[in-house]
């Protein structure tokens, strides 16, 4: 460290230097990402909030109230009205306490000591960190024919053990709904905690089905789910972190507060103690600006341009790996391996990413990606099929 203090401007134009080196969304080249530039007003209300700390509520009485209206509102569009929960750091975290909470309800209430979670193969692999954390056993049920949980292993799977079952709302490799109602009865009969990971799509099926979509039902309206993860910081142009866990009700977290002494409030739920008020108002500023009919829109828009690129990358014979429900394409070429092909689009400057279950391209369709991006990376497409 620096003994003597800097001046605004060293500092500054040393991060400028820093800063140079990171992509940027705007230049459309970022297309394996789940996030996006956040929306300005997000960004406004972020930085109003800056100093704000929701660990200790008592101090942040408004802040508090933001945090709650946020929820209510999420909730609005997951059939929910007075759901409990918390704005977190992501879904990684949401997941975690997802987990936490079905776990202990478990232990209390069934005095299961060595528990175990169903997942899907294509489950985020935040619950191999859940698992790990929560020393539980994570269970891996293949993918049926529509790369969709088989629910039929997950019923072969459960046992004395099982503490929670999870779905998956918009999976993160292919963006495939898992089918919640069948899981439901099978939580419901089992008296198991269903978990619905709606990170990538919370924000989107919701509006996608009010504008017909014929997408399936995923949210608390099924007697099943216990529990929501939904993702702010991914397509809900909130600025990261920002996550979100919704309970059906406040048992849920009761099941993992904690004595919280020197604080403004007697307990807490949350894992982190010291957490950002910013997050919560950015994602209730940016929902209030938007409305349902903004994200009605902004869903409608990344999937038109995911139907335009799904056509094109066909036209030019590679072969879609599913056809896309949500903003996600995952496609390959007949004639060269998916290493090959990725190397080839990352010489011409693509962030793509790779999908790992089947390994393919891995193209999430997010705001920053403008029609003029999409018709470049056509374009290097078809050179690349010519070249082969
Ligand atoms: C992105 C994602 C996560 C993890 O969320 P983070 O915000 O990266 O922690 C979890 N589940 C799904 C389905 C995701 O797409």
């Amino acid at each position: 460290m620096n003994e003597k203090p800097k001046s605004h401007d060293d500092i500054f134009n040393q991060l400028d230097k820093f800063q140079a080196m990171d992509c940027k969304y705007s230049d459309g080249r970022i297309l394996g990402s789940m996030c996006t530039e956040a929306h300005p007003i997000a960004k406004e209300a972020f930085f109003k909030f800056i100093d704000s700390n929701l660990g200790d509520p008592g101090l942040f009485k408004g802040t508090k109230l933001i945090e709650n209206k946020a929820l209510k509102m999420i909730g609005s569009f997951l059939s929910i009205e007075n759901p409990v929960g918390h704005i977190v750091t992501g879904g990684t975290e949401a997941n975690i306490m997802a987990i936490r909470s079905a776990r202990n309800i478990a232990r209390g209430s069934k005095g299961i000591k060595n528990g175990e979670i169903i997942v899907s193969k294509s489950a985020h692999f935040s619950f191999k960190k859940a698992a790990d954390m929560l020393n539980l056993k994570l269970i891996h049920i293949a993918l049926d024919e529509n790369y969709s949980i088989n629910t039929d292993l997950v019923k072969e799977n459960i046992n004395d053990n099982t503490v929670a079952i999870v779905g998956i709302a918009g999976t993160t490799e292919l963006g495939m709904i898992d089918s919640i109602e069948n899981l439901s009865k099978i939580a419901t009969q089992n008296d198991i905690h269903l978990h619905v990971d709606a990170a990538f799509g919370g924000f989107s099926i919701p509006f996608l089905k009010e504008k017909d979509y014929d997408l399936p039902n995923f949210d608390f309206s099924i007697e099943g789910v216990k529990s929501i993860t939904i993702d702010p910081h991914k397509m809900g142009l909130s600025p990261i972190p920002s996550g979100c866990i919704l309970f059906r009700n406040q048992s849920f977290l009761d099941a993992m507060s904690v004595d919280s002494p020197y604080l403004t409030i007697k307990n807490q739920s949350t894992i982190v103690g010291t957490r950002l008020g910013a997050s919560a108002a950015a994602t209730y500023a940016v929902m209030s600006y938007l409305g349902r009919e903004g994200y009605r829109k902004h869903a409608e828009i990344a999937l038109e341009k995911t139907h335009f690129l799904a056509e094109n990358i066909k036209k030019l014979g590679y072969d879609l790996i599913v056809e896309p429900k949500l903003n996600i394409i995952v496609f390959n070429h007949p004639n060269l391996e998916t290493g090959e092909l990725a190397r080839l689009l990352e010489d011409r400057n693509w962030k793509i990413s790779c999908s790992s279950y089947p390994k393919a391209i891995r193209i999430i369709l997010m705001n920053h990606i403008k029609k003029e991006h999409l018709i470049e990376f056509i374009n290097d497409l078809d050179e690349i099929s010519r070249s082969i």
